[in-house]
């Protein structure tokens, strides 16, 4: 991807490591593992991020994850840590990878929503806090809704690559646009119609309401992809990156996360959306850079 570099303002901050709680070291581990199995324990009613909140300490307190936090740790010792000491933002190369993305999704949205607010990038290692709750790597990236911010432990970004085979600066740049698609639901006000449908529905009816909020976050990512241009006025997809974000798309599909921790697929279950569903909906904004193409509620998914 070709990206302006992004001089981050109070819209960005590194949080670095919090505190207490549980260790952190092996949350960055379990993100994929989360991804799949929330979904089945509380899988609605919420918006991804809080579902994954909930859902890690759910998973902490319920599954093997008590093991793995409490073998798998060894890195949460913040004086030993040389990145917990370090909260400039964007100062390593996927911060400031993360950073020109956030800051191009401005000018995008920007010029689609009329009255935009720029939602806050949180950066944090292992464990810290945000308007939602506890944030753990376990959780992969959210969107808090009460806070209006993007959280994420860029570690992930690693684990795109040798967790889920998705390599590459436009599969990470995705699960960013992915996340302010989030933010876009929310000051549309789409996010709290669903939340008030889901009030009403039952548990498989709240958890297809979410899928459909997850593919358009999709495809709203999809939107940026394709409208996003440098201060050049270069376009910032260059050749292979939509092939990168629609690898990225394909692994974190619910039923792929699913299968690939040895379940069968329990379609009532999903949050997200298949692989299949996913990169659907990404290529539909990828291609037509048009949000109202987004509308994965009045449609056929
Ligand atoms: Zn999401």
């Amino acid at each position: 991807m070709r990206l302006d570099d992004y001089d981050p303002g109070d819209d960005i901050r590194d949080l670095g490591r919090g505190g207490g709680g549980f260790g952190g070291g092996g949350g960055g581990g379990l993100g994929g593992l989360l991804i799949g199995f929330l979904p089945m324990l509380l899988g609605r009613k919420m918006g991804c991020g809080t579902i994954l909140l909930i859902g890690a300490v759910a998973f902490f307190l319920l599954g093997p994850g008590a093991n793995l936090l409490s073998t798998g740790g060894g890195t949460s010792d913040p004086m030993t840590d040389s990145r917990s000491g370090a909260n400039v933002a964007c100062d390593t190369q996927a911060e400031r990878f993360a950073c020109n993305v956030f800051g191009s999704t401005h000018q995008v949205w920007g010029d689609l929503v009329s009255g935009y607010q720029k939602p806050t990038l949180n950066f944090f290692t292992d464990q810290n806090r945000s308007g939602c709750g506890a944030a753990q790597a376990a959780m992969g990236p959210f969107y808090c809704p009460a806070d209006q911010g993007v959280y994420l432990d860029t570690a992930f970004f690693r684990e795109l690559d040798s967790k889920f085979g998705a390599a590459g600066d436009a599969a990470q740049a995705y699960v960013v646009a992915h996340e302010v698609g989030h933010h876009i639901q929310t000051i549309t006000g789409i996010s709290d119609q669903v939340r008030r449908a889901q009030g009403r529905a039952s548990q498989a009816e709240g958890n297809a309401l979410q899928v459909r909020m997850e593919l358009q976050a999709d495809c709203y990512a999809g939107v940026w992809a394709a409208r996003a241009r440098t201060s050049a006025g270069q376009p910032v997809m260059e050749p292979g990156d939509m092939e990168e974000a629609m690898r990225a798309a394909n692994a974190i599909g619910d039923d792929t996360l699913m299968r690939s921790a040895g379940q069968r697929p329990v379609p009532e279950s999903f949050t997200h959306g298949t692989s299949e569903q996913r990169m659907t909906w990404l290529r539909r904004g990828l291609q037509t850079g048009d949000p109202r193409q987004c509308n994965a509620f009045d449609t056929a998914i």
